[in-house]
């Protein structure tokens, strides 16, 4: 169970941004035992309880202020902001740092015969994607009418199995893109991970622990620079 005096930290339960994460709790001091596959672990040394999440329920958990902090991908953050405004939703939160890992970029990719010219290349065909509200808010502002198919997973296959036109997805190293015979034509979004806390009033030693926390982090994310 839960105590509200201790301090909750969201973090990616498996995946690209947990072993980041993970270390720099580790790295402000934070003594927990993550090995167990559970959803809560407990700090042994500080009154800090870990919530081990799929990414993608992060932004909620802070925007709904179930747990304090949440250490997340910009990405997975801005689209799950622009789908709750776009439901009528103000959702609120603190970005207190950007965080030196996860770093990505939201792009466009059409197969590689595609003749692009230029992002009007891509009005009214279908882009399929797992982040809509970014790919509209961008296409949006360039006047491009587009129709997208959402997939969660899979994205990159799209296209050769009929479902698309193009992509817009998540890059590093664009291999993933190469060997689906897809060519990269337009950043839409830079990402890195970041640490957020929720909105609204906080508990004076909660308060006092995570701006211990912060000046750890500060001085971990210097020390690397
Ligand atoms: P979960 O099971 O938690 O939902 P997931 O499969 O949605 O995980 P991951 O692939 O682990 O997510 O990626 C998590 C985050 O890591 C991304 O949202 C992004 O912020 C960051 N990231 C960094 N590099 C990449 C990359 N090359 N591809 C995808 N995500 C990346
Ligand atoms: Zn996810």
């Amino acid at each position: 169970m839960l105590d509200k005096a201790r301090l909750r930290i969201a973090m990616q339960k498996s995946g690209r941004l947990s072993d980041d994460s993970r270390a720099l709790l580790a790295r402000c001091g934070i003594k927990i035992n993550l090995n167990q596959q559970r959803l809560i672990a407990y700090a042994e040394n500080m009154p800090i309880d870990i919530l081990r999440v799929r990414d993608d329920d992060i932004p909620g958990l802070v925007m709904d202020g179930v747990v304090d902090l949440g250490i997340i991908g910009e990405n997975v953050l801005e689209e799950e902001l622009l789908k709750r405004r776009s439901q009528g939703e103000n959702p609120n939160y603190l970005t207190l740092r950007r965080l030196d890992f996860g770093g990505c970029r939201l792009s466009l990719a059409t197969p590689v015969d595609f003749d692009y010219q230029g992002v009007e290349c891509l009005n009214n065909t279908r882009i399929a994607t797992s982040y809509p509200n970014l790919l509209k808010r961008y296409l949006d502002q360039k006047g491009i009418k587009f129709k997208s198919c959402l997939l969660n997973g899979s994205v990159e296959v799209a296209p050769r199995a009929g479902l698309a036109d193009s992509i817009c997805d998540l890059v590093s190293t664009g291999a993933t893109l190469e060997a689906n015979g897809l060519k990269e034509v337009e950043v839409i979004y830079r990402s890195k991970a970041c640490l957020i806390q929720r909105d609204g009033d906080m508990e004076t030693d909660k308060q006092a622990l995570i701006d211990r926390l912060l000046t750890r982090i500060q001085g971990v994310i210097q020390a690397r620079e």
